[in-house]
């Protein structure tokens, strides 16, 4: 039997967003190690400054562009489009993994201005990433979408309504522009991880290093390089294969709450 043919992601361009940490960034890495051109987004234009050094000088000839932007700023999206170099102009795959969760308070005491965060972050900003980039990949009739979703967009907990909300609204949002987009040659594809230790959890409990190592003490979590492995994956399956969701969770986890804590 012939060898199983993979796509080959040589020279096409990746645009991230969330790029400057964690998830975003073992994607960038793994991208241009295949050989991608890579379009890193992220508000903290200092951290995508010393990856892009990282990635020229651990992968001779990556090409990389970095922007500094708020993907909650809606209406500049277009901007950032029209502002990318020549090069980087025709997205093959967009990853909207930028994300954040911001504490755990029970839904009647969540924060109006927190909701507001998580709302555009999570979910209006992934809409407009989508509505911006994807006419290119339409009239081109080629690429491929990757919504890094989470096991909150298939369960909800306690402590995580907002967040759970979001995590929610991407799995219907990827569901629908997966109908809307069948007749094309573009991918669409959902990752929803379990616990994988990044800033995330730094973030969502703010900044408390002591609660953050509590809640990893006892057990292997998953890190970011297992979803940018998730992410090449489904990238570089044939033409032919789109893979909808992977949901993936470390293996002494079994949902948001059930955690086998005895390592
Ligand atoms: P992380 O280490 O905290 O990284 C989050 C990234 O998003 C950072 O690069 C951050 O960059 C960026 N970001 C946040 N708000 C932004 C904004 N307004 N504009 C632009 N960039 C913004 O978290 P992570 O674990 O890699 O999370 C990535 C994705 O995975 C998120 O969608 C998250 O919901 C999802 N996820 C994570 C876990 C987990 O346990 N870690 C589990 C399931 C799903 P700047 O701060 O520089 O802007």
């Amino acid at each position: 039997m012939a060898s199983y043919g993979t796509k080959d992601l040589t020279g096409k361009v990746c645009l991230i967003t969330g790029a400057s940490a964690g998830i975003g960034e073992a994607i960038a890495h793994r991208m241009v190690e295949a050989g991608a051109k890579v379009i890193l987004i992220a508000r903290r234009i200092a951290k995508l400054e010393e990856i892009k050094a990282t990635l020229e000088s651990t992968y001779p000839g990556a090409q990389v562009h970095c922007v500094k932007f708020d993907v909650k700023d809606l209406d500049q999206i277009g901007e950032l489009r029209d502002g990318l170099p020549e090069e980087f102009r025709d997205i093959h795959i967009l990853v909207n993994n930028a994300g954040v969760a911001l504490g755990t308070p029970p839904a009647h005491e969540n924060p109006i201005a927190d909701v507001e965060t998580m709302l555009r972050t999570n979910v209006s900003s992934v809409m407009a990433f989508v509505s911006t980039f994807a006419p290119g990949m339409v009239e081109r009739n080629e690429g491929h979408i990757v919504n890094i979703s989470s096991i909150a967009g298939h369960e909800a907990y306690p402590g995580g309504s907002v967040y759970c909300a979001t995590k929610h609204a991407i799995d219907a949002y990827t569901t629908s522009m997966r109908h809307d987009l069948v007749g094309t040659n573009i991918r669409v594809t959902a990752i929803s991880p379990g616990a994988v230790r990044t800033e995330f959890t730094l973030v969502r409990f703010g900044q408390d290093a002591e609660r953050e190592d509590d809640f990893y003490k006892g057990f292997t979590p998953l890190n970011a390089r297992d979803i940018a492995d998730n992410v090449m994956y489904v990238t570089t399956r044939p033409q032919h294969v789109q893979v909808g969701d992977i949901v993936i969770y470390a293996t002494k986890q079994s949902s948001a709450k059930s955690i086998a804590k005895n390592e």
